[in-house]
């Protein structure tokens, strides 16, 4: 017998911790959720890094858009793999958010040393 737990959610047949590490399901090859979900956030933080680059405010990422329902008051949040989920793209949320807090603390900082050497060069200089 296959050990219990994950199946798949496409064809839902068990899947062992080897097929687990595999990004598509061995049996149908759909592509497994939790790869998928990765890789969605890893676009929806590369979207916002490269809107961040470019000057322009970082907008809510169409896949949010529906996915995240207003906390107060939603129903759906006491379905236990509903609100998995939402902790899920939450988190994802939290982490893109933090990248972008981080890049700015970077710059800020960049901007200060490149100021502050500035200015120790010129009177350096200026001796
Ligand atoms: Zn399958």
């Amino acid at each position: 017998m296959d050990q219990p737990g994950v199946a798949c959610t496409n064809c839902g047949k068990n899947m062992t911790t080897d097929d687990l590490r595999r990004t598509s399901c061995v049996h149908c090859g759909q592509v497994l959720a939790h790869h998928a979900r990765a890789a969605q956030q890893v676009a929806v933080i590369n979207q916002m890094m490269g809107q961040y680059m470019a000057g322009a405010p970082p907008p809510i990422p169409p896949m949010m858009v529906g996915q995240i329902p207003p906390m107060m008051g939603n129903p759906m949040m006491g379905n236990p793999y509903v609100a998995a989920q939402m902790n899920a793209v939450n988190q994802g949320v939290k982490t893109a958010a933090m990248s972008v807090v981080l890049v700015s603390v970077i710059i800020g900082v960049v901007v200060v040393v490149l100021a502050v050497g500035g200015i120790v060069a010129f009177a350096l200089v200026g001796r």
